[in-house]
């Protein structure tokens, strides 16, 4: 593992427990030797943990959309590069190209957008990147409660919902982080909905 991409809010949050652990895994991320790909803002937890990653010595790379830039989130002028992208797949296609791991920290439906496609693209088995969430301050038991009752109405299979990690403690989230390579199963079907035969007769796909 050499650089673990960030997702996070850019607001601050409500909780000084937010900003906290999000210096605490910049500056433990840089005491590792470990790179952060981020979204490119200075503002809210975006900026805090890309300062703090910065003042560790981390090399801290951003990706930023171009009308982004210039109407919402403000960029970081001090990391070590800046890529200025067309769109916001554009961004999300690069953050994931450049990094390793994705750790989640608070957030607001941005944070979730983005965890949920590298979570559901893992499932896929189109990336085998681990993912982490930081459970600061408990903030996502709600989401938690929520997969694992996917699980149980047989929506989300376990070892998906048991291959997302989380940790409330950043230097723990990243050993996990590093220690775990996640490997996609064959199929995210509920194998009890798959039927087990392909009668002669089913059509096919394509000619219906
Ligand atoms: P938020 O959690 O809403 O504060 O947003 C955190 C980050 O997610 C910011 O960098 C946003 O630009 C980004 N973001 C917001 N909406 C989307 C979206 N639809 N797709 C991808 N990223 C998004």
């Amino acid at each position: 593992m050499q650089r673990v991409l960030v997702f996070c809010g850019s607001s601050p949050g409500s909780r000084p427990e937010y900003a906290a652990a999000a210096a605490e895994l910049g500056r433990v991320l840089a005491a590792r030797g470990l790179g952060l790909v981020y979204g490119g803002a200075s503002v809210g937890l975006m900026g805090t943990i890309a300062d703090a990653a910065l003042g560790g010595g981390a090399q801290v790379i951003g990706v930023i959309p171009e009308r982004l830039m210039e109407v919402r989130e403000v960029p970081h002028r001090g990391l070590t590069e800046l890529r200025v992208v067309a769109t916001m797949h554009e961004r999300k296609a690069l953050m994931a190209e450049l990094s390793d791991a994705v750790a989640v920290l608070p957030g607001g439906a941005g944070t979730l957008e983005e965890l949920f496609e590298m979570y559901t693209w893992s499932q896929l088995g189109l990336h085998d990147k681990a993912i982490g969430l930081l459970n600061v301050a408990g903030y996502w038991d709600g989401l938690l409660t929520m997969l694992d009752r996917m699980v149980a109405e047989r929506f989300l299979r376990a070892e998906h919902r048991h291959a997302l990690l989380v940790e409330r403690d950043p230097e723990a989230l990243l050993q996990r982080l590093a220690a775990q390579r996640h490997r996609a199963p064959d199929t995210w079907l509920d194998p009890q909905s798959v039927p087990k035969t392909r009668s002669p007769a089913s059509p096919r796909p394509g000619r219906m």
